[in-house]
Parts: C-alpha cells; structure tokens; sequence
C-alpha cells in the first residue's frame, strides 16, 4: 500500500470520531474513483444499478437507518436502486452487516478500544477490473445502540456514500452538506452527487 493511502484511511478514522475537525485531503478531492483496493482503502462500486442486502444481525433501528438513507441519500444521485435480495451473492452490490467487532481492522481499533477507533467501515471485498464488485459495510453494535435516530441515518448515508466511491470532503468541498464530514447531515453534498453523477 502506498503511503497516500494509508494516510487516507487514517483521516477517514479521525473524521469518524472527531467529525468537526477539519480534514485535510489529498488533491484527489472527495473522490475515490476506480483504486482497485480491496479490504482496506477505497474504491467506487462497478455499476449504477445498486443490489442490496441487509444481514439479520442488524437492529430494527439501523435498518430503518438504512432504508431512509437508501430512499433519501442515494436515490437524490443518479444511482438506480434496485428491490432489496432476500439473500446475497457475489455480485451483490453492498451487503449491510452488525456486530460487535473487536480487536483492529486494516491496522485501526473498533469502537470499545484504546486511543482513536473506528465505528464502521466499508470493504471491498471483491473486484470487477479495478471497481468493487461488492462491498460489505460493518457497523460496530455497541457503537451502533448508544445512538440517535439522526445519527444512525448519518451513518448509514456515510457508509454508503463510500461504497459510491466518495471520500470524506476537504475543507473548500462542502463539508458542512455532506454525510462524509457532517455527523447532522443526512444527506450527499451537490459536489459529492457530481462526482456520482459523473461517474455512473
Ligand atoms: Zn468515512
């Protein structure tokens, strides 16, 4: 992994946890594009049509977190979203999952660590050329039942705007309108759905 990425992603945690401070990006903006990451860093899903699934472990709140932010946030973007799957499979789009995590993952601590620690992460978890071709989105449940309505919903768009291919926004990107900075926001900014619009 190159050092640009691995700076990256340890913005990404401080934004998670710190969301007012400001975060500097790279040059790229708040645009991931097509990496080629799996795992740890970012990547952009291969198509517009997006599938879906949400795993029985989540909680009714966070599913309910999940469909206003499907129904809010993605479906203001030019992503076409398609009926939630009964059960996933490998070309599943996003696949939603809940648990409480422990230990690190891609070298940052889950929520209930020490130091800076992380509440969800969205993971490529295969490829289709240098796009995701599914991402699962992990939410921490300790994190997870401690929160407001608002707050579930902020994430749920966060989480998802990164499977979109969006990074948290630099100062002169429309933090304040974005889900990706903004932890009161519930939906993308006019310059995050740009970058979708262009790019799918
Ligand atoms: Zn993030």
């Amino acid at each position: 992994m190159s050092k640009p990425k691995t700076k990256l992603a340890i913005l990404i945690v401080a934004a998670l946890i710190m969301p007012t401070i400001p975060v500097i990006t790279a040059s790229a903006g708040n645009w991931y594009g097509a990496t080629g990451n799996v795992t740890c860093g970012g990547n952009m899903q291969d198509n517009n049509d997006m599938t879906y699934h949400r795993t029985s472990g989540l909680s009714s709140e966070l599913f309910s977190a999940y469909t206003y932010a499907l129904t809010n946030a993605v479906l203001s973007t030019d992503i076409d979203l398609q009926p939630e799957q009964s059960s996933p499979d490998d070309n599943t789009d996003v696949v939603m999952q809940e648990a409480n995590y422990t230990g690190t993952w891609c070298g940052h601590t889950w929520h209930g660590g020490s130091g800076t620690v992380i509440v969800g992460y969205a993971s490529c978890e295969s490829l289709s050329g240098s796009k995701c071709q599914s991402f699962n989105i992990f939410t921490d449940q300790s994190w997870e039942v401690n929160q407001t309505t608002t707050s579930r919903r902020n994430h749920a768009c966060h989480e998802l705007g990164h499977t979109l291919g969006l990074i948290h926004p630099g100062s002169d990107e429309d933090q304040d309108s974005s889900c990706l900075y903004n932890t009161s926001e519930l939906d993308y900014s006019d310059r995050d759905k740009e970058h979708i619009n262009d790019n799918y």
